[in-house]
């Protein structure tokens, strides 16, 4: 007999005790089950099978039946916070519904959902009643609630969040009874009816200008009590603002606030389901290639209370800086404040620690004394507390091996976790905190490259401001360096404007008095964000970190005023429109535009890149037309050259009259006069490139774009391109007629040029080996790479290789000398992949065109897809753009292709990608499982395509 555990999933797993001969069977009827539940045959049909799958995981008091790897599952915060209980960080009893349940509710619908669900939810509750001694719906000692979102990856503030949940008329009366403090419980009602009437009954602002409703009614009491802050309310106030929000409900919505905890409960879990498909999380999932079908899990958790008076209070921190990286505990807290106050930007929050206070102090202009009076570190006001965070801190990261952000709770002087993550950080700070982690011993070499996420690189070569434009720059205000970098742009106030603006090509700055999760795509969008209000854990200052994006936020002396869309700093107007420039690393506004440069590649980031140098099993090459970004790529730590597009070079200054005489020539012998000019300036343009790569292997593309692409194409250019050549306009209306093509990328383009117009490679030819060789003269090592475009047979490869050597063979003994040279191939059209064997009999090198071989792999233009593309991703029937990751499943396979029969004729064939897909990190981690020698990308994509090698290289070494 043996016992097979057979798993299904994380939370399903059969046990059988079964003896050889039934193997066969019971494999069957294992596959079956497995068949069933993956065919998406609902479960709650299968009746019996239903009660096997756990669905909600309970936490409480040290112990609990998740854990930090079944994120999944339990998303982040569920996974984390039944480990926090492992580890013995003190949290608040809870459980959570796992993301799979998310999944079945968008299938199953509410009902279903809440049929399924009950049995577990409700012995869930009594678990926490039992470890709180509280009774959920009681009216004397009533157990109330949080219920919060939860991913597999943090989305932070893109799903909803509901707090003191289960509270009724009688349930406060209970509590006022218990606590004796009536305006902590009033001020908890008002909060929850205000965020329940948001978040499930569906309250909310009606147009962009408008306020929240909730909030109207609150400005409406305080004006009449007189009154500024939110602490100022008595408790009556807070009663009658119950009053009003229930009314507003009602009279908006036409639904009665219910008083019943479980509908409450049951309302709740479903929006907080909801929000997953809300318009900002799909737009954050896109952003972040999160996919659609992970779904969220629900978080429900007793409530621990911040805002019970003077010895409570609710904070968030991060282990580490999250801007720069520093190893600083730092973090905000407010004093009688509940969750969201912190990072909504409604009061100003305080800082943790001393240090990070009295920077703050002094970055916000506020003197010692006024600091310590009315704006004290959590280390001054309540020591005793700040030195277990200190420890917890300490343990998490220790824990965890990575810089953490947290969120607590201090209720009447007892301090609580509520969640912990492995924090959003910029790509500075990502760097410096992998590098620390490093050399403090608790991550070896490799993890530290793991943990760079290769695209967060680009911010690291973001502009900087030249020092001495910004020395003369005016400063207008000053904010919190909220998200370091250095942005310029013009003053836009609505997050749809901003995209509005920002689509015909303008640079905005979005300045908000706070920003919301709604002004996601604004702040995307824009180059950089700017708030009136907020604190460094801010929504702005979280999410702009998270994109990389110039923030400075809680800029207090600008005042501004969206319905007359202007701001005010000191009595100066700035309207909409006009030009401001940001430092997020100092916190300064600037009046104006400054002067941006190229930063420099230094201190941890060198370091990272000598990392990625040590781990990665193919070189990096760049496409480069140019010297100057020949040399930008080789700083960068490009080795050598993948592509250089020859074409470009022909429409700069008097070459592209040369050009037009080559293609306006009526015979062979007009077309070698007119590419005798061009020779001579194309030689020049390859010397450069060879000097700068000096030594490293240069792939000069032949002549490439269809021809027509280099004639004017409306009257009046051509008429002065008559003028200028002194022919008819006639004429160059003939030609320009004559080459017209219905579909020129599968026309007349690539190696067809050269095998109808061979002069043209040999020109070309000429001037590759003329330049290598005069370098060679000034002691430069040129490595030419000669490389036909566009062929789809063997046929044409030879034809054109042949005219090369030939042209070789001449210049070499016109000089008396020679270099070593290759000439190769792109493989672009599908069935040169498919031939690569005949191919690579001649071929000395492939280079994939990942660009034409999508498009001719897909059937899609490459440029006219954008149309339709944009739909096909929101219908899901593809997953990403193609154009811009390459697409495994179908272009992938022709690559492997290609690659296994090129090398089978010719095993030590070099082999490197040159389409845009280079430089994207899933497709470089694909070029290095086919076994790619190198990538080839934008200079600036050269260092995000050194560290998603070596990341490669790690993960799958070969
Ligand atoms: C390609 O097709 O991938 C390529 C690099 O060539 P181009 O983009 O110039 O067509
Ligand atoms: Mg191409």
């Amino acid at each position: 007999m043996t016992m097979i555990n057979l798993k299904i999933k994380d939370n399903l797993s059969i046990s059988l005790l079964l003896s050889p001969l039934a193997f066969d069977r019971i494999s069957c009827l294992c596959i079956l089950v497995k068949i069933i539940l993956e065919s998406k045959i609902n479960t709650y049909k299968l009746g019996g099978w239903m009660d096997s799958i756990k669905r909600v995981y309970r936490y409480g008091n040290g112990s609990a039946e998740g854990k930090a790897e079944m994120k999944n599952l339990l998303g982040g915060k569920g996974a984390n916070l039944a480990e926090m209980n492992l580890i013995g960080v003190p949290v608040p009893p809870g459980f959570t519904i796992t993301t799979d349940v998310c999944t079945e509710y968008n299938k199953l619908g509410e009902e279903k959902t809440k049929e399924i669900l009950l049995a577990e939810v409700k012995g869930a509750i009594e678990y926490i009643e039992s470890l709180t001694g509280t009774k959920f719906g009681s009216s004397e000692n009533p157990l109330l609630v949080s219920v919060r979102s939860g991913a597999r990856a943090s989305m932070p503030g893109m799903m909803d969040t509901i707090l003191n949940l289960g509270l009724n008329e009688s349930a406060v009366a209970g509590l006022v009874k218990k606590t004796n403090n009536p305006r902590f419980v009033w001020d908890s009602y008002r909060r929850f009816v205000q965020m329940y009437g948001d978040v499930v009954l569906g309250l909310k602002p009606v147009s962009k200008e408008d306020e929240d409703p909730f909030e109207v009614i609150i400005h409406k009491v305080k004006a009449e009590k007189g009154v500024k802050e939110d602490l100022q309310l008595t408790t009556e106030d807070l009663q009658k603002l119950v009053v009003l929000f229930k009314k507003a409900v009602k009279d908006n919505t036409g639904n009665d606030f219910p008083d019943d905890p479980w509908e409450q409960l049951w309302g709740a879990v479903f929006a907080v389901f909801n929000s997953w498909n809300n318009d900002r999380a799909k737009y954050y999932r896109a952003l972040n290639n999160i996919p659609e079908e992970w779904g969220t899990a629900v978080n429900v958790q007793a409530m621990v209370f911040g805002n019970m008076g003077e010895t409570s209070a609710t904070g968030v921190a991060f282990t580490r800086d999250a801007a720069t990286g520093e190893n600083l505990f730092t973090g905000e807290y407010l004093i009688n404040a509940q969750g969201e106050d912190v990072v909504a930007g409604i009061r100003t929050p305080q800082q943790i620690t001393l240090t990070g206070s009295q920077r703050w102090a002094e970055l916000a202009g506020v003197s010692e004394d006024d600091r310590i009076s009315r704006y004290p570190s959590l280390e001054e006001a309540m020591s005793e507390v700040f030195r277990q965070l200190v420890d917890i801190q300490e343990k998490l990261e220790n824990h965890y091996k990575d810089m953490q952000d947290l969120e607590f709770t201090i209720q009447d002087g007892k301090l609580w976790l509520l969640q912990t993550r492995n924090g959003k950080r910029t790509g500075a700070a990502m760097v410096k905190i992998a590098m620390d982690l490093l050399r403090e011993g608790k991550i070896d070499e490799k993890t530290a490259l793991l943990r760079m996420e290769p695209n967060k690189l680009d911010e690291l070569l973001h502009p900087v401001f030249n020092n001495q434009a910004l020395a003369k720059a005016k400063v207008i205000a000053k904010g919190l360096p909220a998200s370091p970098g250095a942005a310029t742009g013009q003053i836009v106030f609505f997050a749809d404007e901003a995209e509005e603006w920002a689509a015909q090509g303008e640079k905005v700055i979005l300045c908000r008095i706070e920003t919301s999760p709604e002004d996601l795509r604004g702040m995307n969008v824009a180059k950089g964000i700017l708030t009136a209000r907020g604190g460094m854990t801010s929504h702005a200052a979280v999410v702009a970190r998270g994109m990389g994006k110039c923030c400075v936020s809680g800029a207090g002396t600008i005042v501004i005023d969206y319905k007359a869309r202007k701001m005010t700093v000191d009595d100066k107007v700035y309207k909409e429109g006009e030009w401001i420039s940001l430092n997020g690393s100092t916190g300064q506004v600037l009046e104006g535009k400054i002067e941006t440069q190229i930063p420099e590649m230094c201190g941890d980031f060198e370091k990272i890149m000598e990392l990625a140098e040590k781990y990665t099993q193919m070189s990096v090459r760049t496409n480069a037309d140019t010297p100057n970004d020949a040399q930008v790529a080789r700083n960068f730590g490009a080795k050598g050259i993948g592509l250089t597009r020859t074409e470009h070079m022909f429409f700069e200054g008097d070459r592209i009259m040369a050009m037009r005489e080559m293609i306006l020539a009526d015979d062979e012998d007009g077309r070698r006069k007119a590419l005798d000019k061009i020779l001579p300036l194309q030689r020049r343009d390859f010397e450069g490139i060879f000097t700068a790569m000096d030594g490293f292997p240069v792939t000069i593309r032949l002549l490439d774009p269809p021809l027509h692409e280099f004639l004017p194409h409306e009257d009046t250019n051509q008429f002065e391109m008559a003028k200028e050549m002194g022919i008819e306009l006639q004429n160059v209306k003939e030609k320009v007629s004559s080459l017209h093509e219905q579909n020129p990328m599968l026309g007349h383009r690539g190696c067809r040029l050269g095998i109808t117009y061979p002069e043209i490679t040999e020109i070309q030819a000429r001037a590759i080996i003329e330049a290598a060789l005069n370098v060679k003269k000034i002691g430069i090592k040129a490595v030419p790479e000669i490389m036909i475009p566009l062929i789809g047979t063997v046929k044409e490869f030879t034809m054109q290789e042949e005219i090369i050597r030939n042209v070789a063979e001449t210049v070499f003994a016109e000089r008396g000398d020679r270099i070593e040279y290759q000439v190769g191939t792109m493989i672009e059209i599908p069935r040169a992949a498919l031939t690569a064997d005949l191919i690579a009999e001649s071929a000395e090198f492939f280079s994939y065109g990942t660009n034409d071989l999508t498009q001719m792999t897909f059937g899609y233009s490459r440029d006219d897809a954008g149309k339709f593309l944009t739909v096909y991703l929101q219908k899901g029937i593809l997953k990403n753009d193609p154009f811009q990751i390459l697409d495994q499943e179908g272009v992938g396979q022709l690559v492997r292709i290609g690659n296994e029969r090129g090398r089978k004729t010719r095993p030590n064939l070099k082999i490197g990608i040159c389409g845009e897909h280079g430089g994207e990190p899933s497709s470089v981690e694909f070029c290095h499982s086919v076994g790619m020698n190198y990538v080839s990308c934008s200079p600036f994509r050269v260092p995000i395509a050194r560290v998603a090698a070596a990341q490669a290289a790690i993960k799958n070494p070969r």
